[in-house]
This record gives structure tokens, C-alpha cells and sequence, in this order.
């Protein structure tokens, strides 16, 4: 018989599930407290749970996290897992500890069918969808690995968690897999779960119009969106999704978001490719973009309004592409930051671990042919085609997203 494996289920759905068990909400709460604050995967540790309770789901049900392929930790604290999600497939969850928090990265499907340029992850096209359960077990695993490498005894209201921040910037479209992403959001947002806020959960976005319009109603955490381009031509090439949902019609879904969101800004990413989309003239055209954003932003009362964060690109040899020089990336973040746009630059982690999502999975599974996918993508890619000669340049053996 199969049974349920609870890292499925939201707190509703583990009520549910209880109930036609014929128990009441209150042990539903006791069982995902157990199993969300405590790391529990046995029935039998769950000692406040009555016997016959625990009897009755040791038949119906089961606690189950992913396999680790790999972990691998960088000199400076980063540490990056490589779970197996069956069938030759594999997603990477990256933990980025700073000073005042710790921030998770998550992966949402095996591979992605978004296809953008610079990921890695895209050009290993798509496998599928991640369930509920594995996308929650990605941080199951690492906030109780991390909890119990501390070692240190919990006092009683001790703040236990190690992971304060989660961002959905791993494997995947999060908005393609709006099914299941939603009940594991909810789960990382529940008191009882992991009690992260929503303005500490954040979902990347390449874009997918309606289903940031869903969200905003059904579970508006901060938004952050995959920009990277200052106008439709290059965006086009960049991200194919644009293709459906051009700039103009994510700029004002975004701005409808913000009536939602608990920040008053957007984060926009822009990764910084060599000759690409790096040079004075997309700054100043990213600048027009912004300034008219924040201010139909401020004009609805929200602040801030759009922060811009410009990412170095993590070379991989199927793209074609390079990483900006860091003086050009510096120059162009002036002409923003001059004009009054908050504007940072990420910060490179774990780069001795290969720590940009899509990585590891990409050396593990290759399931779809690499020259056939190739092809497809210089025909989409009409519009860069006088870079191809920079394809012969990089030959260096790293890829990655650059939402790690
Ligand atoms: S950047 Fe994100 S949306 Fe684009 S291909 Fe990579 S994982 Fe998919």
C-alpha cells in the first residue's frame, strides 16, 4: 500500500489527512510541529502523540526527506547539497551563511523549460516538477543538518532556526510549478512550521505574468524578478519567456504586486554578460526603465519602489558567454546608483565549490542531447548572433545559474 509522505502537506492538508484518520486538528499541529521544528521522521519519537495515534500512521503515512547525492562546503561557511529526485535527475539547494542571517536557496523543478541564455540550469532543459514534499525537504534537511552541527543544548525560547532567510532562486521556473510551490511556501511561512516571515521567503521570477498576478492573492511573499536586459530585442534572446510577457506587461504586474507585497520594492536581477547587455548605454536605458518604475511606484504610495541587483555571470562553456569585467560592472552600477537607484552587487560565494545552482546537477544527468538543445537555441538567438565568436573564447569547465 502506499502512503502519504507528510512533507506534502501544508498544516491544512495535514488537518485534513488527520482528520480521516479520525483525529483532531490539535495532533495535526503536534505532528507537524514534530516533524517541521523537531526533524522527526519516526512515529516513535513523537512521544506526546498517544500510541494509538502513532500506530494508526505508521500505516497511513510516512516521513521522508531526499537523498544527498553530494554536500560540499566552501572555505568561506557556504555549503551546497546535491539531492536525487529519482530517475537520473538531481536539484541543488545552496546554504549562504553572513552575520546576521542565514539564507537558503531552493530549487523548484528538475531542470527548467524557461530556457534562458545565461543558466545553466535551462540549458539542461526540463525533467519535471518538484513536488510539494521535495521542495520543503531541501530545507527539512539543511535547517536540521545545520541545527545539529551547532551542538549546542536549545534553551527554552531559544530561537532555534538557522536558516532565517529563503529564496526560491534554485532550479526551476517557481511560477511554472505554482502547485506545488504554494503549500511548501506556506509551510516555510507556518508558525508551527518555520516561522520565516514573508518578508524573508522571497520567489525569483523569469517573468510568468499570471501567475504573479496568483500569487499576490494567494501567498504575496517578496518578489524578486530575472530583468537582465533593458528592452525587449536583447531580452527576447536573454529570456525567452519575454517573448510572451514583454517588459511593459511585467512592469505593471509588478506594480500590482506591490500593493501586496510585504516590502515596498521589487527586487530586479540583472546578470552582467561581457559585451552582451554591460555596456553605458543599457545602464542608461535600465535607468529610464527604473526611474518611470519607481516613479508610477511612488505615485501608488510605495517607497522605495524597485531595487536593482546586478549579478556576475558564472561561465559555462554551452553558452557562449562571459562574465562583465568588475570595472564595468562598477561603472555601471554608477550611473545607476548616481540617479538615486538603490543598486548592489552580488557578492560571489562558495566559488570554490561551484556554488551557482544548476552546477552539480548539470554533471549528474544530461538526459536530453546537448547538440540538439544547442542548435534550438542559436535559432532562437537570432538577435545576439554577433557574438558567436565569443562562444570559442570561454572554454573554462563552470557553469551556473546566476540566481544562486
Ligand atoms: S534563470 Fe531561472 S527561469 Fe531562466 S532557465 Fe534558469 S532556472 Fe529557468
Amino acid at each position: 500500500m502506499t502512503t502519504a509522505n507528510l512533507l506534502d502537506f501544508d498544516l491544512d492538508g495535514l488537518v485534513v489527512f488527520c482528520e480521516r484518520l479520525g483525529e483532531k486538528r490539535f495532533r495535526a499541529t503536534q505532528l507537524f510541529r514534530w516533524i517541521h521544528q523537531r526533524g522527526a521522521s519516526d512515529f516513535d519519537q513523537m512521544s506526546d502523540l498517544a500510541k494509538s495515534l502513532r500506530a494508526k500512521l505508521k500505516t497511513a503515512a510516512h516521513i521522508q526527506g531526499l537523498p544527498v547525492i553530494t554536500q560540499q562546503e566552501s572555505a568561506d561557511g557556504t555549503i551546497k547539497w546535491l539531492f536525487d529526485v529519482g530517475d537520473g535527475n538531481a536539484v541543488e539547494a545552496v546554504y549562504i551563511p553572513e552575520d546576521d542571517r542565514g539564507t537558503l536557496c531552493v530549487s523548484s523543478q528538475a531542470g527548467c523549460a524557461v530556457g534562458c541564455r545565461f543558466c545553466s540550469t535551462g540549458h539542461q532543459g526540463f525533467s519535471r516538477n518538484l513536488s510539494t514534499g521535495e521542495i520543503v525537504a531541501q530545507l527539512w534537511h539543511a535547517e536540521h543538518f545545520l541545527r545539529a552541527r551547532r551542538q549546542h543544548p536549545l534553551q527554552p525560547g531559544e530561537d532555534h532556526r538557522v536558516i532565517t532567510n529563503v529564496v526560491m532562486m534554485g532550479m526551476g521556473e517557481p511560477l511554472q510549478n505554482y502547485a506545488a510551490l504554494v503549500p511548501a511556501l506556506r509551510v516555510m511561512l507556518d508558525d508551527h512550521g518555520y516561522g520565516l516571515s514573508r518578508r524573508r521567503l522571497t520567489v525569483s521570477t523569469s517573468g510568468v505574468v499570471p501567475m504573479m498576478e496568483r500569487l499576490s492573492e494567494d501567498c504575496p511573499v517578496a518578489l524578486a524578478v530575472s530583468l537582465h536586459a533593458p528592452n525587449d530585442g536583447l531580452r527576447d534572446g536573454l529570456v525567452p519567456l519575454n517573448r510572451k510577457y514583454p517588459i511593459h506587461e511585467l512592469l505593471d504586474t509588478c506594480l500590482s504586486y506591490l500593493a501586496h507585497a510585504p516590502r515596498d520594492f521589487i527586487t530586479f536581477e540583472y546578470c552582467m554578460l561581457d559585451g552582451v547587455n554591460d555596456q553605458p548605454e543599457h545602464a542608461r536605458e535600465l535607468l529610464a526603465l527604473m526611474q518611470v518604475f519607481r516613479q508610477r511606484a511612488a505615485d501608488l504610495g510605495h517607497g522605495v519602489g524597485c531595487k536593482l541587483n546586478l549579478i556576475p555571470f558564472n561561465p559555462f562553456p554551452e553558452s557562449g558567454l562571459k562574465r562583465s569585467p568588475g570595472e564595468r560592472v562598477q561603472a555601471f552600477a554608477k550611473i545607476l546608483l548616481e540617479a538615486g537607484i538603490v543598486t548592489t552587487v552580488r557578492k560571489t560565494r562558495g566559488d570554490d565549490i561551484d556554488a551557482a545552482c544548476g552546477q552539480l546537477a548539470g554533471d549528474v544527468q544530461d538526459r536530453t542531447s546537448v547538440d540538439a538543445r544547442m542548435a534550438r537555441q542559436r535559432q532562437l538567438l537570432q538577435p545576439l548572433q554577433p557574438l558567436q565568436p565569443m562562444q570559442s573564447l570561454d572554454a573554462r569547465p563552470s557553469s551556473g545559474s546566476p540566481r544562486a
